[in-house]
């Protein structure tokens, strides 16, 4: 008797029907178009259409797409401003045994989004979430700017308050790996202005209107998008992808190849610094908070 093994691509086509029936008590992280409605999923429509509530970023946008699919749903809103509040009620519901739909005005719930602090919420109650994927504007951005994508950073929208902005362009400019930014088009051409003046000249890929009739993407470099926004004004959505320095920390990355223990040591001895400033130092240096290095040095702080 021969046995025929499935593929998994073939495992993947089975058992839809079960896959996608709706679990009393999920939340659901529906992933809407970007600018195209023809990117709604059949899973995101039946999703929308069974579970018991939507909760929605803005109910007006969503009722327009609920209109386009043919659902009439109840439908909750969940923005930045009532996230706390609205966030306890949704728990509370989804708790109690009801499904829930979380949609924000485009893209892929939780990137960018208030959708972050439902999800975290939801996870510290032990409530069940799925997410049905979809468009993501950084992952558009991404695969259309052909630059090094083998691990990128995402820095959503830099912040507007000038100390924050300062230190993340500061961070960006030892940045190795390509990043990728959100932007509004009133705040494109100082974006491109600050960046260019922290990182110099830089490859950037310009990606605007994605999935809409004025797609575009303009793989240039700093100086070139300057130069080109001073001809044009800055219309529509905006992902800028920007390459990594390869060169970064080369020079002042000493401890690469150094355990923690001796990382924190050459600060106490080369540095004279204390115990405690030289953990410190080493954690920054690491990216880590001062309890994992603690930790990975086995040191008790009593
Ligand atoms: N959660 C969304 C996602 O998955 O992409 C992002 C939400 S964030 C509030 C909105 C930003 O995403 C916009 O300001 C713009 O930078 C970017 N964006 C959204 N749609 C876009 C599009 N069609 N083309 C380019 N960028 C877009």
């Amino acid at each position: 008797m021969s046995i025929t093994r499935k593929t998994s691509a073939e495992e993947n086509l089975i058992g839809d029907e079960e896959k996608n029936a709706i679990i009393k008590g999920m939340l659901y992280l529906v992933a809407t178009p970007i600018g195209n409605l023809s990117d709604l999923s059949h899973r995101a429509i039946k999703v929308l259409r069974e579970v018991d509530f939507i909760a929605a970023e803005d109910t007006r946008i969503t009722q327009k797409l609920l209109a386009f699919i043919g659902v009439k749903k109840e439908l909750i809103s969940y923005f930045e401003h009532n996230k706390r509040e609205r966030g306890e009620i949704i728990a509370a519901r989804l708790a109690a045994g009801e499904s829930c739909a979380l949609v924000t005005d485009a893209g892929t719930p939780a990137i960018s989004d208030p959708g972050e602090d439902l999800v975290a919420l939801c996870a510290e109650r032990n409530i069940p979430i799925t997410s049905i994927p979809g468009p993501c504007a950084a992952i558009l951005g991404l695969t259309l700017s052909a630059l090094p994508v083998g691990r990128f950073v995402f820095e959503g929208f830099l912040s507007t308050a000038k100390n924050e902005r300062k230190k993340r362009l500061n961070e960006l400019a030892s940045e190795k790996r390509t990043f990728v930014l959100y932007e509004a088009p009133h705040k494109l051409r100082a974006t491109l202005s600050d960046l260019h003046i922290t990182l110099g000249n830089r490859k950037i890929a310009i990606c605007r209107e994605l999935t809409k009739l004025n797609e575009e993407v303009i793989r240039t470099d700093l100086e070139g998008a300057i130069t080109l926004y001073k001809e044009r004004d800055p219309r529509g959505e905006y992902v800028l992808v920007v390459a990594g320095n390869p060169d970064a920390g080369a020079d002042n990355c000493f401890w690469e190849n150094l355990p923690a223990a001796e990382h924190v040591s050459y600060y106490i001895d080369t540095l004279g610094m204390s115990k405690m400033d030289a953990i410190k130092a080493a954690a920054k240096d690491r990216g880590l908070a001062k309890s994992i290095l603690y930790r990975q040095l086995n040191i008790d702080k009593n």
